[in-house]
């Protein structure tokens, strides 16, 4: 089979929710994918996110073909041994006391509002349900999540908008301290922007955020869904900046590849979902779980937070170098493997020149390309990616 073969079927079946790129990935080990056709990539994308351990990494691989022969499914009606270790593991390794499991990033997110909206009513009476989040957020696509992104790009068309939300400009603390009334429950960011084009917060700006919540008692939720599990050389983003929340989402690396998502929560507002409040069923089953419980293991304990710093540094040096080079190169910057680089116009004919090339890279916001490999990429590998785009810059005519 060719691409072009695969991808003609590809246009008449599926929805067509992505702008796809003309390749069909069949197999994938560590940093490297291939196409049906047997082209070799090296992947700087790593499924947005997803893949932070790289492609079938060996101890998640066993962990889920070991889980399979055992258990699949069985209802949240019981209780589930890897969901719990999976649990355990996080509530070791974060500042959480509780987690929720299901499926997705928004799913995360919808729980973390539910959550954030039943503890603040609880506590404070049924006029507490609105949520301030930032303009460039992005936090999914399902309606709650969607009312939560702050870019109007995403709701065109699926209005009107679930009320109760209002954006307000990121790294400003008094817009977010104004847009606060009787009625806020909840201040809801990533601690970087992803999607919005790689964009990053002063420690002062997340400290602010966390004090204005302590003061007017607010819940702090931050979604990691793709800067946690290690992205930014931390186990969690909000490490870096000293600043825990009491709500966060994760889901892209939670498991090496396998959907699933998480709402961890302090005790005291984890209490406020009992029996009944929230559910989904196949939240925390068997085989994610399993896989997660293996991914965060290696995660933690196969020196790959310290791989990540380590090639973060050499990545963004590299970057630098190409900055000084190539004049519409406006900004370089990121944490971790979360690296942006944005241009003077848009990016996506560099994306297309380095898949030809062998490359998978992705572009956001229209002009930042952003580089966010496996956690595991070597200084070479990321050499590699720097002569190719050296290339692309110099050839590409920028007319
Ligand atoms: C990808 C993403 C989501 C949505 O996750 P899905 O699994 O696609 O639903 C939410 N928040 C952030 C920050 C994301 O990057």
């Amino acid at each position: 089979m060719t691409n072009e073969e695969v991808i003609k079927v590809s246009n008449e079946v599926l929805a067509q929710t992505y702008g796809r790129f003309p390749v069909v990935l069949v197999k994938g080990k560590g940093c490297r994918v291939w196409d049906v056709e047997g082209k070799e990539y090296l992947d700087f994308v790593a499924g947005i996110g997803v893949c932070n351990l790289g492609h079938c990494h060996p101890k998640v691989v066993q962990a889920i073909r070991e889980q399979a022969g055992k258990l699949l499914h069985v209802s949240n009606l019981y209780h589930i041994g890897p969901q719990i270790e999976l649990a355990q593991l996080l509530v070791k390794h974060s500042f959480a006391d509780r987690v929720f499991f299901c499926n997705s990033g928004t799913e995360a997110n919808e729980a973390a509002i539910k959550l954030a909206r039943k503890y603040s009513q609880d506590h404070y009476g049924p006029g507490r349900y609105e949520i301030i989040s930032l303009l460039k957020s992005f936090h999914g696509r399902t309606l709650g999540a969607l009312a939560a992104t702050g870019q109007e790009k995403f709701h065109k068309g699926f209005e009107p908008m679930m009320t109760g939300f209002k954006y307000v400009p990121r790294e400003d603390l008094a817009a977010m301290e104004a847009a606060i009334t009787e009625a806020t429950c909840a201040i809801l960011v990533e601690p970087i922007q992803a999607e919005g084009g790689v964009n990053l917060f002063s420690e002062n700006y997340l400290k602010g955020l966390r004090q204005l919540c302590d003061q007017k008692k607010l819940v702090l939720i931050f979604d990691e869904v793709q800067v946690g599990m290690g992205r930014t050389g931390k186990l969690f983003a909000y490490e870096h900046y000293g600043v825990p929340p009491d709500i966060m989402t994760m889901a892209k690396g939670l498991a090496g590849g396998v959907p699933i998502g998480a709402t961890l929560a302090k005790d005291e507002v984890a209490k406020s979902f009992t029996p009944g409040s929230h559910a989904a069923t196949f939240g925390g089953n068997p085989l994610s779980t399993a896989a997660g419980v293996a991914a965060l293991r290696a995660t933690i304990e196969d020196g790959i937070l310290e791989n990540c710093q380590r090639s973060s540094a050499h990545f963004l040096k590299r970057l630098e170098e190409l900055k000084k080079k190539h004049s519409f190169i406006r900004d370089v910057r990121g944490k971790g493997l979360m690296i942006g680089l944005e241009l003077d116009r848009e990016g996506k004919n560099v994306v297309t020149d380095c898949l030809k090339k062998g490359f998978l890279i992705n572009c956001t916001d229209e002009t930042v390309l952003r580089f966010i490999p496996p956690l595991i990429v070597t200084p070479e590998e990321i050499d590699r990616l720097i002569m190719a785009l050296g290339e692309v810059f110099s050839t590409w005519s920028w007319s």
